[in-house]
């Protein structure tokens, strides 16, 4: 199997998971228990929060543990949204964002907040004068994502951080992309909240963070107990906590090497697909992009074919996100980018990780190469069109 969709999750690093599983058995007490077999346990958190402050520039006692990326994005729109309802009801997002973001923003709507969706522009980046023209007074949160998890384009946050701070407004980003893949710095970007989740980084699934920088107003979002300083209740998961502090401490510490490798494979893809694969178009930034990330839109294809091609010749890939696969609408990112609804149908994105060699690439671009051209024989509006090509000649 040739596995290229670690943006929608990743393998747990081996080291990762032997750090974690004493927990499970060994240390099981319960952080919050005042006897010393859980002081054990209580040491672990501690450890994982300063280990996952430290990829960010932030204190530990600005970071919570929560149930993933989408709790975390959940909780910085909502309990922002209440916290600061009486300064103001409007926030600004982009219209690339995840569906975590974007749904609870809909949500919010509801709600009697009002929400203004920024364009970006064709590379996927957000259009700077258009955010801080959208900003009025009644403006609390702007909520960017670090990097877009279909098109990999990584965003300006020290522009809009600078932007949103110009005009003493909340910046939050939904950072579950970027966190210890790429540097990040919640002072010099002027970060107040950021998200990451686990299993995006080699890490295991259902454990995420945010990062609150202190003295933002925000509420707690799940009520219960007084655990995370009385802002996220419930009995915290030690083994992902444990699990989430390795991962993040490993990623950042080979972060420098692992970009550089996989950038060189990924540029090599992006190379050849282009070159020999007629009309395919790259998305997203071609510079700023995540280093993992390739994003093609091929003509006259239909993405979910594709990829049942690909996997039948064992290769992972994804089509749109995996949360809108399964469904027919072509991708809100590829959309937003211009593209129209035909050529966003035809997309593919494959996101490599450490492990990923030159012969797993060459081997999935000579398979989707064979692949594009029998479904491009098959294909009526092919046929169509390059008739018409001929005749032009
Ligand atoms: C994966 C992802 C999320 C959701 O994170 P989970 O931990 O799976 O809930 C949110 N935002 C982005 C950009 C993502 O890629």
């Amino acid at each position: 199997m040739i596995y290229l969709d670690n943006a929608a999750t990743t393998k747990v690093n081996p080291e990762v998971l032997s750090e974690m599983l004493p927990y499970f058995t060994e240390h099981y007490g319960n952080p919050s228990a005042l006897y010393s077999f859980a002081g054990e346990t209580a040491k672990a958190v501690a450890e994982a929060r300063e280990r996952v402050a430290k990829v960010i520039g932030a204190n530990a006692e600005e970071i919570y543990f929560t149930g993933g990326g989408s709790e975390s994005d959940n909780w910085a729109l909502k309990a922002t949204a209440e916290a600061y309802g009486k300064k103001g009801k409007h926030i600004i997002t982009s219209k690339i964002e995840h569906h975590a973001i974007l749904h609870t923003a809909e949500w919010l709507e509801k709600q009697g907040y009002e929400v203004t969706y920024v364009d970006v522009d064709e590379n996927g980046t957000i259009r700077l004068d258009e955010l801080e023209a959208a900003i009025r007074p009644d403006t609390i949160l702007i909520s960017v994502m670090a990097a877009n998890n279909e098109i990999g384009t990584i965003q300006p946050l020290k522009e809009i951080g600078a932007i949103a701070r110009k005009h003493g407004v909340l910046f939050h980003t939904d950072a579950v992309q970027a966190f210890a893949h790429i540097p990040l710095n919640v002072d010099e970007m002027n970060i107040d909240m950021l998200s990451a989740s686990g299993h995006k980084i080699n890490g295991p699934k259902g454990i995420g963070i945010m990062y609150i920088r202190k003295g933002v107003q925000i509420r707690s979002f799940i009520h219960g107990g007084a655990q995370e300083r009385q802002r996220r209740a419930g009995t915290h998961n030690v083994p992902g906590i444990v699990g989430i502090g390795k991962a993040a401490e490993i990623s950042a510490r080979n972060m420098e090497k692992n970009n550089e490798q996989e950038r060189k494979l990924r540029d090599h893809l992006i190379q050849r697909v282009l070159e020999e694969i007629p009309y395919s178009r790259l998305n997203g930034d071609p510079q700023k992009r995540l280093p993992n990330n390739a994003n093609f839109c091929f003509r006259f294809i239909e993405g979910e074919s594709m990829l049942i091609l690909l996997d039948q010749a064992g290769i992972c890939g994804s089509s749109g996100s995996a949360c809108t696969s399964g469904s027919l609408d072509p991708s809100h990112v590829l959309l937003a980018i211009g593209l129209p609804h035909e050529i966003a149908h035809g997309s593919l994105r494959l996101t490599l990780s450490e492990e990923t060699t030159l012969e797993e690439i060459d081997y999935t671009v000579d398979t989707l190469k064979k692949i594009i051209e029998r479904l491009r024989s098959m294909s009526p509006l092919y046929e169509d069109f390059m008739k018409k090509e001929n005749s032009n000649v």
